[in-house]
């Protein structure tokens, strides 16, 4: 392994980075359930498309996904922000490889809304290809920064303003494989 990273019981290191563990599996998979009832709900008799945001999101989607129990399409497409720094870079690169989305019922499924940007920027683009309807999933919302006027139909947790990395998310590339959620010491 490399020295970049360290592992503790319930904490590690990247860098000169240390994080700490902040949400357990075991609750993410509890409140993800949670979630997928009301998507049961909601889409009683659709096919809708869910609409993974790579790469953060593959961890949540994932979850989501293995207990919704009804005819699905999954399509993805990859946003970049951060770069390797802890800060938004304030712009938002798309790369979209959807198909087939118009007049289809489109759950867009995040990982983090921190300010709103990156989720707005994927709106406004996917409504160009002229779907029935958007909905927005995400596992973690950062309350304090958000301004986007926009509504978030499903939320795993807020959380503080603070840099979490886990169960999908990185730091730098490290970090996306955890099982629990980290956040900064
Ligand atoms: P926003 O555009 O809403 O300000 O930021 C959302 C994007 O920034 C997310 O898709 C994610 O890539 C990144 N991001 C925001 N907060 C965090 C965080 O605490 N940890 C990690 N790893 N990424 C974050």
């Amino acid at each position: 392994m490399s020295n970049q990273v360290e592992f503790g019981k319930n904490n590690l290191r990247i860098y000169d980075k240390k994080f700490i563990k902040f949400i357990s599996y075991s609750e993410i998979k509890k409140r993800t359930k949670v979630i997928t009832d009301e998507i049961k709900r909601d889409y009683k008799g659709k096919e809708p498309v869910i609409v993974v945001i790579l790469k953060g999101a593959i961890f949540f989607a994932a979850e989501l996904m293995k207990n919704l129990d009804f005819p699905l399409r999954v399509e993805t497409l990859k946003a970049k922000s951060y770069g390797n720094q802890m800060k938004s870079s304030g712009k938002v690169e798309l790369f979209i490889t959807c198909e087939d989305l118009e007049g289809k019922d489109i759950i867009l499924v995040e990982d983090i809304i921190d300010t709103g940007l990156t989720i707005s920027t994927v709106v406004k683009e996917l409504l160009n290809y002229r779907p029935n309807s958007i909905k927005i999933a995400t596992l973690l919302l950062k309350t304090k920064k958000f301004k986007a006027d926009l509504k978030i139909d499903y939320c795993g947790f807020e959380i503080p303003d603070k840099f979490v990395i886990g169960f999908g998310l990185d730091f730098a590339e490290f970090g996306r494989n955890l099982k629990h959620i980290y956040i900064l010491e």
